[in-house]
């Protein structure tokens, strides 16, 4: 679970052929319906970007700075947008977001605004209202021209975080990121992994740190949230049962629970939902597991 919904409804079976997005006008009428937007702003305000994203496989002998120049975008706005390509060699046969703009996708935290969030990358909150598509509560946002730098989003840090959640590697039922809910037909943004696993399974820490949740929390069900050294939080959800208490410290492989469906999971088949998250000015960011996973030793 853990969907932080943009609010971009689709057909997504269509999006997903085509390889890019599109939202069909009923919902851009419905939502505008419910905010106080007159009839100028729904007929300048563009499709937001985020719902623009084409796709794009790695093909061999490609760079980064090659499929930027393609798409006439500086390859810090590729690297920002898909974690993926910040490892080297680049993965061969796997797909890549392409923005129509320069610029980087950012979540809003709960509880904060998202011009709190453009204030903070010095954003024009003009601009990123009307190139968001001019939502009221966008829960993602892509703010144009800000440049991904690799001191952003922190390296994975192999030494805090190097374990895996459960006993062995299994299934990624759901990717992080942008995904095809097909239950929902839409595209919404998944926060973490859905890793396949009978209920019932031990569900490890991946690193020494100290429970800061053990509870029910809405959507998330039965949750565990570990805080580790170096600005990193990772959080197991759906859970059957907690084995830990707030303030524990835990080590490496320590047992935090077992693999439940509580709360509302995405799947029927039972799975852990694992975030990995960061530390930032504006609360915990969620980020992409794999690459810790891809260089766990
Ligand atoms: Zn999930």
């Amino acid at each position: 679970m853990r969907f932080e919904r943009l609010g971009i409804l689709l057909l997504g079976s269509m999006a997903s052929l085509i390889g890019i997005l599109a939202i069909p006008n009923p919902w851009i009428q419905s939502v505008y319906a419910n905010e106080q937007f007159n009839s100028e702003a729904q007929e300048v305000c563009p499709t937001p970007v985020l719902s623009r994203l084409k796709r794009h496989r790695l093909a061999t002998g490609e760079t980064v700075d090659s499929i930027a120049r393609q798409y006439n975008l500086i390859p810090a706005t590729l690297l920002g947008m898909n974690p993926i390509l910040q490892r080297q060699p680049i993965a061969i046969g796997e797909e890549i977001l392409i923005p129509p703009h320069n610029g980087i996708q950012v979540e809003i935290p709960p509880g904060r605004r998202w011009q709190e969030v453009a204030k903070a990358y010095h954003a024009r909150p003009d601009v990123v209202f009307e190139i968001n598509g001019c939502q009221t509560q966008p829960t993602v946002l892509f703010l144009p021209g800000v440049n991904w730098s690799p001191k952003g989003p922190p390296i994975p840090a192999l030494s805090v975080l190097s374990g895996y959640p459960l006993p062995q590697p299994t299934t990624i039922q759901m990717g992080y990121g942008w995904q095809l809910n097909p239950v929902l037909g839409q595209v919404v943004f998944h926060s973490g992994l859905d890793l396949t696993a009978t209920v019932g399974t031990p569900v490890l820490s991946v690193g020494a740190g100290k429970v800061a949740f053990a509870g029910e929390r809405e959507g998330y069900g039965k949750l565990v949230v570990v805080n580790h050294g170096s600005g990193k939080q990772t959080r197991y959800a759906h859970l059957d049962n907690i084995g830990v208490k707030v303030g524990q410290t835990v080590n490496l492989g320590d047992v935090l629970g077992t693999v439940g469906t509580t709360g509302q999971p995405d799947s029927e088949q039972p799975h852990l939902h694992f975030e990995i998250r960061y530390n930032s000015d504006l609360g915990w960011i969620a980020e992409d597991p794999n690459p810790y996973f891809k260089v766990r030793r």
